[in-house]
């Protein structure tokens, strides 16, 4: 037994699955999770001492890969002068500043601390703004947590929402649609049978948790038309793509005005950040300039602040999201390329620093259907040897693979070398 399957051993027994959050428990591909000792630029190190070329980067945060040497010392400089206030500090203010700098929609905005209290914060506004109780979410889409957004579609085109979690009352999915990612005529269906009902749509302009399916861009401007004609507003979540499919989030990428945006992740650096934020007059409305609740203890901890902005201000150094696309577009048209060369079914989505590989026979990868099509069987024989071999993906099929900079030319082509040499073995 090597260190890390023993760590497994003990870890299941004080905590479920061995792990704190469910993804990371190797389930999509069997097997026990690595645990790690440390990670440094593009690569991860477990506790045995082997070293893996890492397309995880803590699901997103990592962008500028890891230990990055500027936000450690961001981190320690802020260390020193305290760990928590519960206080306004200057480093908030200017990480705000920033922010809105990047992503013009968001006039004003709040931290919270993770992605998940972003969305369910987001939408109690929308709902509070609004004055109305339905929220559309899109099937394969994933928001968090919050009990109402775990929900999958029922039978029949237009449905309320399932819970997909024991634990979820159905009561609280109740105003909950769910419609098809990138079918504009499901949310047009929506909003014609609930007209004056309907507070906000919240979608994830890239879905990322679905492996990787970009929506398309008449379809988004589909879903901006259909909320201003019905006064519904439009939450775009960038916790996966905001700073990664371009500096400017995808709102940028596909030139689309929301109502509110969630962040997560990369804004915060690697330290526990989540923010939402938009429109000022809807913000406003936020206690205690508003009537609508939402607090944090430990929101704009002046740590996570200082690792965020550090993160940030080198993310608008000119040439980075040119070198990201550069990196990415690289070892997927070389991942296609061996593909291709021994005949093996597969698609690859890239938008961005983030890519989705997809072992399926279809022709191209837009829909949840499309995404439910793939060789689950053979990711996970890929999965599997990939890792033998030094290569750290997300483990499981349905999980997008991010770049980072650090990764270089030597990481892509280890990459790409040892997928051929798993297509050569089937
Ligand atoms: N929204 C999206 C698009 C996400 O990808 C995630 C997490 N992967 C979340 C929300 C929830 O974020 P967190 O895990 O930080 O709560």
């Amino acid at each position: 037994m090597n260190k890390s399957e023993s760590l497994y051993q003990e870890a299941i027994t004080v905590m479920p699955g061995g792990v704190n959050s469910p993804v990371r428990a190797f389930n999509g591909v069997g097997g026990t999770p690595l645990f790690i000792e440390s990670a440094d630029g593009a690569y991860i190190y477990d506790v045995d001492g082997k070293a893996y070329i890492d397309y995880v980067g803590s699901w997103g945060p990592m962008i500028l890969g890891h230990n990055n040497p500027n936000i450690a010392s961001a981190v320690y400089k802020a260390m020193k002068h305290g760990l928590s206030f519960g206080a306004p500090t200057a480093m908030e203010v200017k990480l705000a500043e920033l922010v809105t700098e990047i992503m013009p929609s968001i006039e004003m905005l709040r931290m919270v601390n993770s992605g998940t209290e972003a969305t369910m914060s987001a939408i109690r506004v929308a709902r509070g703004f609004t004055g109305r109780d339905k929220i559309i979410k899109f099937e394969g889409c994933y928001h968090g947590h919050a009990d109402y957004l775990l929900v999958k579609a029922g039978s029949g085109a237009l449905t309320f929402g399932n819970p997909t979690s024991p634990g979820v009352p159905a009561d609280f999915v109740k105003h909950t649609l769910v419609c098809n990612y990138n079918d504009l005529e499901s949310v047009k269906q929506a909003f014609e049978q609930y007209p004056d009902e309907i507070a906000c749509i919240i979608i994830e302009p890239v879905a990322g948790n679905m492996n990787c399916v970009p929506a398309k861009p008449e379809f988004l401007q589909g879903l901006r038309t259909l909320c201003d004609q019905y006064g519904a507003l439009l939450i775009i979540d960038e916790v996966m793509t905001g700073f990664r499919v371009a500096l400017g989030g995808a709102q940028d990428y596909y030139n689309i005005r929301p109502d509110l945006t969630c962040l997560g992740k990369i804004i915060g650096g690697g330290m526990p950040v989540g923010a939402f934020g938009g429109r000022a007059d809807i913000m406003q409305q936020l206690a205690p300039t508003g009537p609508i609740y939402q607090a944090g203890t430990l929101s704009g901890n002046p740590i996570a602040m200082a690792a965020g902005y550090e993160c940030l201000t080198q993310l608008t150094q000119t040439g980075v999201y040119e070198q990201l696309n550069e990196l990415t577009e690289m070892l997927c048209n070389g991942l296609r390329q061996v593909a291709q060369e021994y005949n093996i079914p597969m698609v690859i989505n890239n938008v961005g620093a983030m890519f989705g590989i997809f072992f399926t026979n279809r022709p191209e990868v837009v829909t949840y259907q499309d995404v439910m099509s793939s060789d689950v069987e053979l990711f996970k024989k890929f999965y599997h040897y990939m890792l033998d071999n030094g290569v750290y993906f997300a483990p499981s099929a349905f999980e997008a693979g991010f770049m980072s900079l650090a990764h270089t030319e030597e990481e892509i082509n280890h990459t790409i070398d040892t997928t051929r040499n798993f297509f050569a073995t089937l």
